[in-house]
């Protein structure tokens, strides 16, 4: 049986054609790390080989700034055309609605890698209580909930693995672009997430892939609150890091999410790697922290879902 030694919530992003690449901490060389062969994929990894948990750097996103705001003007361009259409909600206000879950258990031959429907239902249970900003007084009720619509065994030592995973996510992804698919897996990263952006190129892998071992009493110490599972979906909903563009005004681009230099390990009160205003938004989950740090998503990052669920789930 494979061991599984979680570290934190890493970063790349792979657009197509581009290269991943991660510089440890306190070594100089650049990595490239394995990529999936699916473009447009937010990789939440930890890289094997990193050392102790947090002993790997920040690792950043192989997009430029031009990409990234690309994104952001054809995210407007779309906006504004649906607005036109009477698509979506009236401007300022937020788009709201029940997201069905489909959760895939990718279990090995032997029935590896199950989870009860207890812990499925108390997933579901943290993605409504994450979303709907339960989780502290700073925290933004994003308006969206989570049903969950199915749930699904397999018994494959490949897909377990997740090896063969564009293959598995087109053989086994259901629903429309507003499906939240969970593909629940054994590998070397706490999850991985697909941006809504990339949907109508590639629908047949959209959703989010998960340590299973991530889940609500699951083994993953420090990782089994179930907000692997939140942070991938805020991707999926069209969500950065929070230390997205390190030391930028840019950033992440939502202005309520203070700029951080890199992700946090663990969860270290009043860090602050940046000069720019404010302290690390250690708590919110999109950062790296420990599950039991995160408590929220902001007003802002709220309207991002809302807006890219406009443009692109609606
Ligand atoms: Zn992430």
């Amino acid at each position: 049986m494979r061991s599984f030694t979680p570290r934190p919530r890493a970063l790349a992003v792979l657009l197509a054609g581009t290269a991943l690449a991660f510089s440890p901490l306190g070594g100089s060389a650049t990595a490239k790390l394995p990529v999936d062969q699916t473009a447009g994929v937010a990789d939440c990894f930890t890289p094997s080989g990193a050392s102790a948990k947090g002993g790997h750097g920040p690792d950043t996103r192989d997009i430029s700034a031009a990409e990234q705001k690309a994104i952001e003007a054809r995210t407007a361009q779309l906006l504004k055309a649906k607005a036109g259409r009477g698509v979506g909600v009236p401007q300022g206000a937020l788009a709201a609605a029940t997201v069905p879950v489909y959760v895939h258990v990718m279990r090995d031959a032997a029935g590896n890698g199950d989870v009860t429907d207890t812990q499925i239902s108390q997933q579901i249970a943290v993605l409504n209580t994450t979303f709907g900003g339960q989780e502290s007084s700073a925290a933004a009720n994003t308006g969206f909930t989570f049903s969950l619509a199915g749930t699904f065994r397999y018994n494959n030592n490949q897909w377990h693995q997740d090896k063969q995973s564009s293959t598995y996510r087109k053989q086994t992804r259901k629903g429309g672009a507003n499906a939240l698919n969970i593909w629940l897996v054994d590998f070397a990263y706490l999850g991985i997430a697909t941006f809504p952006w990339d949907y109508a190129r590639q629908p047949g892998i959209d959703g989010i892939r998960v340590h299973y071992t991530s889940l609500p009493g699951g083994s993953a110490t420090n990782y089994n609150l179930g907000e692997t599972a939140t942070h991938e979906a805020g991707h999926w909903f069209g969500l950065y890091h929070t230390f997205q563009g390190g030391c930028t005004a840019t950033n992440d681009e939502v202005a309520d999410t203070p700029a951080q230099s890199s992700p946090t390990n663990g969860c270290p009160t009043g860090r602050d790697s940046c000069s720019l205003p404010g302290l690390d938004p250690i708590h919110n989950y999109m950062d790296y922290s420990y599950d039991s740090c995160y408590n929220q998503f902001t007003p802002n990052q709220s309207t991002r879902i809302s807006d890219m669920w406009t443009a692109y789930r609606a």
